[in-house]
């Protein structure tokens, strides 16, 4: 066997090799089908393969792929920033555009911070984020992530900034019950203030609805008002990160519109160019360029290819399909049909402890006492060990553990927004099963 070059996730594991997608499947080299039920990473939103797609990306090719954006700007990266200025909750947004979501988010970041230092508030600098988060594998937005699996190796590199409780109902951190706590999970933040005092602290940040660290934590009602209230009483701006939440996935455009709240700052990657290019922003609010556009008038970040016109004409075309298609409409259907299936199937298996999610993203969390919601030992797996039976079977899910310790096992389930009732069929007979051979398997061997 010759050797290998390429650096794989898993060294040692054996990955088939794609040959071709189609709408929501992916075709291996052997002829195998996968139901791309995660989307890849929570990225193909309207799915593989779309002709319109690789229309206006040949269009583009035939103009010109890349300028570098200090020499000229592009009519498609022109029009793409009016485009999200326009669907984005409140508008008057400008864009930065960068390539990838930990990109979007440190820059966001460093937005904010620049955004006060330009009001001669040199101390504001910290980012509030929660315990329970994931916005980036960068030294930057890893250092605003709480999520100890990615972040453990690096913690004497990054930053201490602060972090507040997360709004996870399933298991409240404050050991509190909706509507009771009266959202003392949102008031941990004016408590972490206090501790700190505003004049050190930049932004807050926090995805919509929690992904990668926990699965699908859609937070309860009145949650973004109360955070968004304490943020402007204490002159600390907003950032939503909507890398994985943004363009459609949860059956609106953008996760905060669910919330009724105006960002100053929202974070885009994955869905904004579904996945047919590298292609992440950083929306700024009017009121935070301000200072900038009367100060220094650059912003202090920027990449090679940020806003390259191919990245850019792509984007547009897959928002352009998204609103012919109405896909914003269809995740919302289709996520409350899938939801509903997903939670009828979970009922009757006795380890998923809960079934959520918006639209199309979506989650399972598993326990081992569905009673007092004990989750499996960590060295069980059993996040891996669904992942890779559905996998055997031709469905893909994404994971969603090892963010906090003691929060378990979960895993996402985000199909592209073009899945059919059918397919979705398909897709929970697919995941039933595969969570009971799992469970079969680890009930017999090892936990009694
Ligand atoms: N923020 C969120 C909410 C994400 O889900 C992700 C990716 N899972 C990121 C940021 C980082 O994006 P990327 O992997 O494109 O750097």
């Amino acid at each position: 066997m010759t050797r290998e070059h390429l650096i794989k996730p898993v060294l040692d594991h054996h990955y088939p090799t794609i040959q071709y997608g189609k709408g929501v499947f992916l075709y291996d080299d052997q002829g195998k089908a996968y139901i791309d039920a995660s989307s890849g990473a929570v990225t193909a939103g309207i799915g593989h393969g779309v002709q319109e797609i690789i229309d206006a990306m040949l269009e583009q090719a035939g103009k010109v792929s890349f300028v570098y954006r200090s020499q000229f700007t592009s009519e498609p990266a022109e029009k793409l920033a009016k485009k999200l200025s326009d669907l984005a909750p409140g508008q008057d947004y400008w864009a930065f555009f960068v390539n990838s979501g930990s990109e979007a988010t440190e820059t966001a970041m460093k937005i904010a911070i620049q955004h006060w230092q330009e009001k001669g508030r040199q101390g504001k600098n910290k980012v509030i984020s929660r315990r329970m988060s994931y916005h980036g594998i960068t030294m930057g937005a890893l250092s605003m992530s709480g999520h100890v699996l990615r972040r453990r190796r690096f913690i004497p590199l990054l930053e201490d900034f602060p972090v507040v409780v997360p709004p996870y109902c399933y298991r409240c951190p404050l050991n509190k019950t909706f509507p009771d706590c009266k959202l003392a999970c949102a008031d941990d933040m004016e408590t972490a203030i206090k501790r700190i005092g505003a004049e050190h602290i930049a932004a807050f940040i926090a995805e919509p609805i929690i992904g990668a660290a926990g699965g699908a934590i859609v937070p309860p009602e009145g949650y973004y008002k109360r955070i968004k209230e304490i943020c402007d009483r204490n002159e600390i701006l907003f950032i939503a990160d909507e890398v994985m939440t943004g363009i459609a996935r949860t059956g609106a455009m953008f996760g905060m519109q669910h919330y009724g709240v105006e960002p100053d700052l929202i974070a885009l990657g994955k869905g904004m160019s579904a996945g047919y290019t590298p292609m992440a922003a950083a929306l700024v609010k009017d009121h935070v360029m301000e200072p900038i556009l009367k100060g220094s008038k650059s912003i202090m970040s920027g990449h090679t290819y940020s806003a390259n016109p191919q990245s850019a004409a792509v984007s547009l075309a897959v928002l352009a399909y998204i609103e012919e298609h109405q896909l914003v409409r269809a995740a919302e259907l289709k996520g409350s049909y899938l939801l509903g299936q997903m939670r009828q199937m979970a009922d009757q298996i006795e380890i998923v402890g809960d079934v959520r999610g918006q639209g199309l993203l979506l989650a399972m969390e598993f326990v081992s006492n569905r009673t007092n919601k004990l989750p499996f030992p960590s060295e069980l797996g059993i996040t891996s060990r669904i992942i890779e039976k559905s996998f055997q079977k031709g469905l893909l899910v994404y994971p969603a553990s090892g963010a906090v310790e003691g929060v378990g096992d979960a895993i996402i389930v985000a199909p592209p927004f073009v899945i059919t009732e059918e397919e979705m069929d398909q897709l929970v007979r697919i995941l039933d099963e595969s969570i009971r051979e799992v469970m079969a398997q680890v009930t017999r061997s090892e936990l009694e």
